[in-house]
């Protein structure tokens, strides 16, 4: 492994590091090459609590700061893991949690927090709208005390091996409303009792081992109860929650940039041709020194977001940017890695391949490289709004 020095989150790293190693390389390869779910280890991660750090503890969860879990995820990657299989679990709750009432939190969190329930789900994407999420169509309509919804998503994660969903649906159309960004709700939506009444799954076959799926609602009913806080108020709810989204993600990039760097650099001191280890070409070095400064540029910048989330301050512009800063690093990190293996790089026991399929997500979704790009123009430094 690279020498990473220790910090004040110590203790955590080494609990979650002798979790996971419980989990070696081959547990996550034969999950991968059976596209099955990670079962025993999200359950191993839910039990010791690590998934409920940001609950407080009110509610059963371990009341942690956004830093401790960062850390967290950031250890289940460097680990060879993906938190891609359960990281919905730590902050989908947070929409809950700002914004249901006493009763709702009382209802669920608890149940959350122990892993009984896993609200693993967020139903926003939807096939004709994409980023541009303000002219989502999914329809939910008021009859008598229930919501009737009509419409369809896609690229919803999880779904499968979650029991809630917090799904974002007009209950206005974007003809009658004044601001674009108003007129929307969000619900939470009891997956099992769904698929029996109007919400059909079909799951996406897709290159990581991520289940993720579309979904069709028609009539699907939902009780009234299950809105969260205001009518017409969901697209703010959902955006409330990105910066501790693109925080933790940033974590999880973090993570697999230091597993790339620890393996490249222990092959390419291995690695013998030409008469010397690979590693002593500055052809080899410079690709993996350069990944090496990205990561360690990407962290500062991921602990300024936590710092400023955990102090309750505005943190947009850094979560954003530790987010591109993060993606970016481990993808270069990757490259690095599977150049340097040669030919192992593409065989699947040595595991590069699998995390460099995994990684490589990170630059689309949960947001792209250019939506990114575009708020840093618009918000931080005054140019027009491109959209
Ligand atoms: C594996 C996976 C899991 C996912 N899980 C979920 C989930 O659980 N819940 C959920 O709601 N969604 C989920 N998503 C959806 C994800 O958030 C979207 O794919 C992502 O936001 C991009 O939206 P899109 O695919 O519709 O791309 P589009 O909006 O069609 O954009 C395509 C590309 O065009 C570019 N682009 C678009 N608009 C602009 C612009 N104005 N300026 C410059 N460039 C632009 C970007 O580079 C973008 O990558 C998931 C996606 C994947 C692949």
């Amino acid at each position: 492994m690279i020498k990473t020095p220790p910090d004040q989150y110590q203790d955590i790293r080494d609990a979650v590091r002798a979790l996971c190693a419980e989990y070696p390389d081959s547990y996550h390869r034969d999950i991968d090459v059976k596209r099955a779910y990670p079962q025993d280890f999200v359950e191993a991660l839910t039990k010791a609590g690590w998934l409920a750090a940001l609950i407080p503890t009110e509610y059963g969860g371990s009341g942690l700061g956004l830093a401790e879990a960062s850390v967290i995820m950031e250890e289940i990657n460097r680990s060879g893991g993906n938190s891609g299989a359960c990281h919905g679990q730590m902050y989908n709750m947070g929409t809950l949690l700002r914004h249901g009432s006493p009763q709702q939190k009382q209802f669920y969190l608890p149940k959350i927090a122990s892993g009984e329930w896993r609200l693993q789900s967020m139903g926003v994407t939807e096939p004709s709208t994409g980023t541009d999420t303000t002219k989502i169509k999914t329809m939910a309509v008021k009859k008598g005390d229930r919501y009737v919804v009509n419409g369809q998503k896609v690229w919803i994660s999880r779904v499968q091996h979650s029991d809630w969903m917090i799904l974002l649906a007009r209950t206005a159309a974007l003809a009658e409303v004044k601001k674009k960004s108003e007129g929307m709700s969000i619900f939470m939506v009891d997956l099992r009792q769904a698929e029996k009444s109007g919400m059909t799954v079909r799951p996406i076959a897709n290159m990581v081992n991520h289940e993720t799926n579309e979904l069709f609602f028609e009539n699907l009913e939902i009780p009234e109860e299950n809105l969260i806080g205001q009518e017409g108020m969901g697209f703010k709810y959902i955006l409330d929650g990105l910066n501790a989204e693109r925080t933790l993600i940033a974590a999880e990039c973090i993570g697999d940039g230091y597993w790339f760097l620890d393996r490249v650099t222990q092959y390419v001191n291995e690695r013998v041709v030409f008469g010397r280890p690979i590693g002593q070409n500055q052809g080899v070095q410079f690709p993996i020194a350069d990944a090496y400064i990205e990561v360690e540029a990407a962290n500062l910048m991921r602990y300024k977001a936590c710092e400023l989330f955990d102090a309750g301050q505005p943190c947009g512009a850094q979560a954003n940017m530790a987010k591109y800063l993060a993606a970016k690093a481990s993808w270069e990190a990757a490259n690095a890695c599977i150049q340097f293996h040669g030919g192992f790089g593409f065989a699947h026991e040595y595991d590069v391949e699998r995390k460099f399929r995994e990684t490589r997500l990170y630059q689309v979704a949960p947001i792209s490289t250019n939506l990114i790009y575009s708020y840093v123009a618009e918000h931080l430094l005054g140019l027009p709004r491109s959209f």
